[in-house]
């Protein structure tokens, strides 16, 4: 089973990821995740990369999707795939159906998490991850049972993406809604597409991925 998850920054397709991933044993496939590496490791990619995120603007579409296209061929067919912050254009959602064509795979569902923007700011501008784990977490909505200690993996140090300021959240939610919207046409003639209220908490968001998931 294939899927993605759209949605503005700060919407939970990395944390809903992640419980699919958890739970039903399927791979998360995260541009930005990729891309965070990337620029970490110094590689030529990163250091295109780099100024451009931190601006909050998009990557060029041959870079993303050639990044996926390496993860799918390093996957292998046995695993369910779930394409996190990627497709965000047209261009990409049609390099993807290329790729998944290629690899024998097909779309069975594009899932959007429908979330009021005006929450998002404070989401994204709270949020931290684990430096050892990556697990996500949120000042307010989500902090570790014990401070400063991951529930995960018991690692006392935490990180913080540089482009989750409430400036460069401004350019990404803009971007979201002139490039990445305007491609759930691109599905919605297929029949493969599904919303879910973003806005409801972490688990009932789960429940309602998995419903449509047929789990
Ligand atoms: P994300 O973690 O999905 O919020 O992505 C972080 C940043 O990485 C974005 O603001 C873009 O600069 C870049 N990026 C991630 N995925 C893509 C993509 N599919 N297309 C273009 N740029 C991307």
């Amino acid at each position: 089973m294939d899927i993605i998850l759209l949605g503005p920054p700060g919407a939970g397709k990395g944390t809903q990821a992640q419980r699919l991933v958890d739970e039903h044993a399927m791979r998360q496939l995260s541009t930005g995740d990729m891309l965070r590496g990337a620029v970490a490791a110094g590689t030529p990619i990163g250091r295109e990369a780099k100024a451009v995120m931190d601006r909050g603007e998009l990557v060029s579409d041959e870079i993303v999707s050639a990044l996926i296209d390496a993860e799918l061929f390093a996957m292998g067919t046995g695993t369910g795939a779930i394409f996190d912050g990627y497709p965000r254009t047209e261009a990409q959602a049609q390099a993807l159906d290329a790729i998944l064509a290629k690899h024998g795979r097909s779309l069975d569902h594009v899932i959007e998490l429908e979330v009021d923007e005006e929450a998002l700011v404070e989401r994204i501008t709270g949020r931290f991850t684990c430096a050892e784990c990556g697990t996500g977490y949120h000042d307010r909505f989500n902090r570790p049972a014990v401070t400063d200690t991951c529930d995960v993996c018991g690692a006392h140090s935490f990180k913080r993406r540089p482009d989750d300021n409430a400036e460069t959240v401004r350019t990404r939610m803009a971007l979201y809604r002139s490039e990445t919207a305007p491609i759930l046409p691109h599905y919605e003639g297929r029949g493969i597409v599904a919303r879910v209220d973003g806005m409801a908490p972490i688990a009932e968001v789960t429940r309602a991925i998995d419903a449509i998931l047929g789990r």
